[in-house]
Parts: structure tokens; sequence; C-alpha cells
């Protein structure tokens, strides 16, 4: 069925969006949330497991508290209050990639809950209150082999690897949040990023998205002006930053047209197409009724003491968009200067190169030039480049001492970003240092003068500004690698005249 969807700009001026983000985070402890298998990405099918995370009758779970507190850290981070004393509870549900047929999870007692984040859109602040974070953990993976789609659908066999199943995952899901209009995608995206943001800066998750370490639901729904909110959907699939606005936007789209025409949105489960970026219908929704949920009676309570807490809470890092603020204020950036550095993905990269000696000015100079300029050419993230920002710093120093000029140094880097080495590496095997030694250089100055007689009689009789021409032979003599003040000095003096 092909439908034309209508323009967004129709759609935002007569619906009002309410949007809402369930994220998943795999959390970087070393062994899983219940027992002591391994956690590390990648390994042979099957080869973590053990009779805790295979569900094998008579195994018991037992808490990881590393993967409490870093659960009570990510609650602190978002404002939330930390519940006293709760309970996990087992989600019952059957699905070949659930060993034990439920998940342990929790439901009605989590262990944070009621806080907020606070994202910047278009230079204003949006409150995105959070309604929970919770601890659970993860499923394995099915992989259907077979068929065309790698789908279930037709498919001739699946196979289940259980590395993943019992992964300590946190789930952290915002309130609806209702009268962002036109910006709705934007915000999404936002909360996404700041939330991943504030996730790193903890240090408890590698938040890859594209592995699957953090992986984002978004809700989505539409309602008439001063009418009660619509039903919402609910898009799965969405693995990548970019994904989570052009989902939102794609589903404000669909269901503006399926209302326009009449008809009623069914709440349920849609996958994100990253290849036309339009959802399609998965399952319809399970409610909260189906998965039978009941205190899992395999695991204490949980009551984390108040004065841990409050250490964990003080020994909070400085979160990132104090951080930024910070930063900006360092390197006496204006807003859009920083706003530059951050739609560039450069401000870590900036700050790690400015820590490795160079001034803010030429670190940023750098990244945002001749090194985002070949990240866009090549369509590959700035931080994967392949220059480091150690590297960097160590052009710059190079530049400092007068040993490479603009456009040599510019050389020097195409040469890191294509793996030749460090930069001095790389001058001194491609012969790429200035040329200082003032014997070579007026040996040059001279053979230009001589082959330039008119110009040279010009520049003794007072007209200085001709020096630029013979600066410029000598500049081509020497491939580029002489200083132009010093062969211009060397000019003048050769010919008597004053600069
Ligand atoms: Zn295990």
């Amino acid at each position: 069925m092909t439908t034309t969807l209508p323009a967004y700009d129709e759609v935002v001026a007569r619906y009002e969006p309410v949007i809402g983000l369930e994220t998943h985070v795999e959390l970087g402890t070393n062994t899983k949330m219940f027992c002591g298998c391994p956690t590390d990405f990648g390994g042979e099918p099957n080869t973590r497991v053990c009779p805790v995370c295979l569900g094998l009758p008579g195994s018991l779970p037992v808490a990881n508290k590393a993967a409490i507190e870093a659960t009570i850290r990510i609650g602190l981070a978002l404002n939330c209050s930390i519940a006293q004393w709760c309970r996990f509870a087992r989600k019952n549900y059957f699905y070949p990639d659930m060993p034990k047929d439920f998940q342990i999870s929790q439901y009605d007692e989590p262990l944070c809950s009621e806080g907020y984040l606070d994202v910047e859109v278009g230079g204003e602040l949006v409150r995105i209150g959070i309604e929970r974070v919770h601890l659970e953990e993860d499923t394995g993976k099915t992989l259907h082999v077979g068929g065309a789609t790698g789908r279930i659908h037709g498919a001739t066999e699946s196979l289940v690897d259980y590395n993943r199943a019992g992964i300590a995952l946190v789930e952290i899901v915002t309130k609806p949040v209702p009268g962002t209009g036109a910006l709705a995608p934007e915000v999404a995206r936002a909360y996404v990023t700041e939330l991943r943001d504030v996730l790193r800066s903890l240090g408890v998750s590698d938040v890859r998205m594209e592995e699957g370490s953090l992986r984002c639901d978004v809700n989505t729904s539409l309602n008439l002006p001063g009418e009660e909110w619509g039903t919402r959907t609910e898009t799965k699939n969405v693995n990548s930053l970019r994904s989570v606005e052009r989902a939102v936007r794609s589903e404000m789209l669909r269901q503006a047209s399926v209302l326009d025409a009449g008809g009623r949105i069914i709440q349920e489960t849609r996958h994100f197409q990253e290849d036309t970026g339009e959802t399609r219908p998965g399952r319809s929704k399970e409610t909260a009724t189906d998965y039978r949920y009941f205190p899992e009676p395999d695991l204490v309570p949980l009551a984390p003491d108040t004065a841990w807490v409050a250490e964990l809470k003080a020994a909070l890092p400085e979160l990132p968009r104090l951080h930024r603020r910070r930063l900006q204020e360092q390197w006496g950036l204006s807003d859009l200067d920083m706003q530059s550095v951050l739609n560039a993905g450069a401000v870590e990269l900036i700050e790690q190169t400015v820590a490795a000696g160079a001034t803010p000015a030429a670190a940023r100079k750098w990244w945002l030039g001749e090194l985002s300029r070949r990240a866009n050419e090549t369509g590959v993230e700035l931080a994967d480049i392949g220059a480091t920002p150690a590297q960097v710093a160590e052009l710059q120093v190079l530049v400092d001492a007068g040993k490479l000029n603009d456009k040599l140094a510019r050389t020097v880097l195409e040469g890191v970003v294509a793996g030749e080495g460090s930069p001095t590496e790389i001058m001194t095997n491609r012969g790429l240092e200035v040329v200082s030694d003032t014997g070579a250089l007026t040996a040059a100055v001279d053979e230009a003068i001589a082959a330039n007689p008119d110009i040279a009689d010009k520049i003794r009789s007072g007209k200085v500004a001709a020096a630029g021409a013979l600066v410029g032979a000598v500049m081509k003599t020497t491939r580029g690698q002489a200083d132009a003040k010093t062969v211009r000095e060397l000019v003048l003096e050769r010919l008597g005249a004053q600069g």
C-alpha cells in the first residue's frame, strides 16, 4: 500500500505530537547481572553461559553489586529519587532468546524514579521528565538464517546465542513529553545524545548504539490541539542518533495520514527501517497484565544504605552540560562557535588536544578545519578520522617551532590521516621541514634575482611590493619548504632595499 504522506509543516500545524523514550543501556560490568559469566562483546556463540543465565533447574541468581551501584549513579545523575527498599520482579514471557522463560526485571518498585534531564535544542532548554530507571537482565540474540532479509519470515532455521543473556541492563523511561511541536524529532535526538554523554561521563557503559549497548525505543502519538493525547506507537530498532530523529518524524507523518483519512492509530510495536527511513508494523503491543509480573522469589529485596547513596552522589563527575559550559568559558568561545564545535562532534577531541599541549585556538583550527573537511568528504565520524589529539598537538608544536609552515603542516596531516606515522616521522621521512638554513636560501634567492633582472631593478629603486614575485619564485624552487618571511627579508637585504 502506498499513500502520499502529508507535508511535515502541515502536520505540525494541525496536530500536537507527544513523544516518549525508553532507552536500554548495557552496563559495562565485568560479569553478568546474576552470575559470574564474562560480558565482553563478541566471542563464540554460547561460550559465556552457566546454569544461572541458562536458567537450569536449581540454579539461583545473586545480584551484581557493581550493577546496582552503576544504576544508582545513573539515577542520581538524572536527578531521581533512589528507593530505600525495592524488589526485582519476574516478567513472564515465552521467547526463545530468554532461556528461563521469564526475565528478571523491576516493575512497580524501580530502583530510581521521578527525575529529569535538561537538554538544549536550538538554544532553548527543554526539561525531559524521567519516570523511572530500573535494572534488569538482557536477553540472548536470535539469528534467523536462510531467508533474504534476516527476519524470521522466510528463514529456514533460527539460531540462538545466549552470550548476551543475563548481562546487566538498565532501562531509562521518560515521562511523556508534550509541547515540543515541530521540534519533537530534534528534542528526541537531543535527549538521547545528552543521555549518552551522561552515561559516558559516568563510565557505566561504552554506549555504542551500533553494537547495541545503547538501544532506544521511541514512542510517538499525535492529538488535535486541546484534545486528549492520541494512541501511541512504539518504534524499535532505532540504532543511531540520526535514526531517532528520523523515526519520530516518519511516525508523525504516517499517523497524520492515517488520522487525516479518518482512520484510527493502533497501539503497536513498529520497526524502524534504516534504508527507507519509515516504520513498519511489528507485533501488537503486550500490556503489563500479559506479563504476569510478581516479586522475584529467588532474590532478596534491595535496600541501598542512605549513607552509601549520599557517598555516590557526592562522587558524581561533572555532568556533560556543565562540563561543556566550563570548556566554552575556558576556550573563550561564543555560543555560536561552541555550537559548531558540538555539531562537529569535536568537544572531546579539542579538549584532549589542549590537554596534550596545544592552545584551544590551534586545536579548534585543526579539528574544525582540515580534519572536519576530510571527515565530511569521506563520510566518517571526526573521532574515527585516523588522527589522534596527541598527533594534532605534536603537529602544532612543529608549526610553533617554525619547522612547518601552514601549507606543509596540512601535507603532514594528510600523512597522519593516511596512517604514515607521527607528524615528526612524516616530516622527516618525506623531507617536508621548512628550509631555514640561510646559506641554502641565499643561493635560491640569488638565483631568483638573476632570473628576474627587471623585478630586481624595481625593488632596488624602492618598489618593495615587487618583492612578492621573487619570494614566490623562491618558494617554488624550494617546493614550498622555505619560510616566506625569511625569504622576503633575504630578498630585500640582497637588493639593498628596506622592508
Ligand atoms: Zn552465567
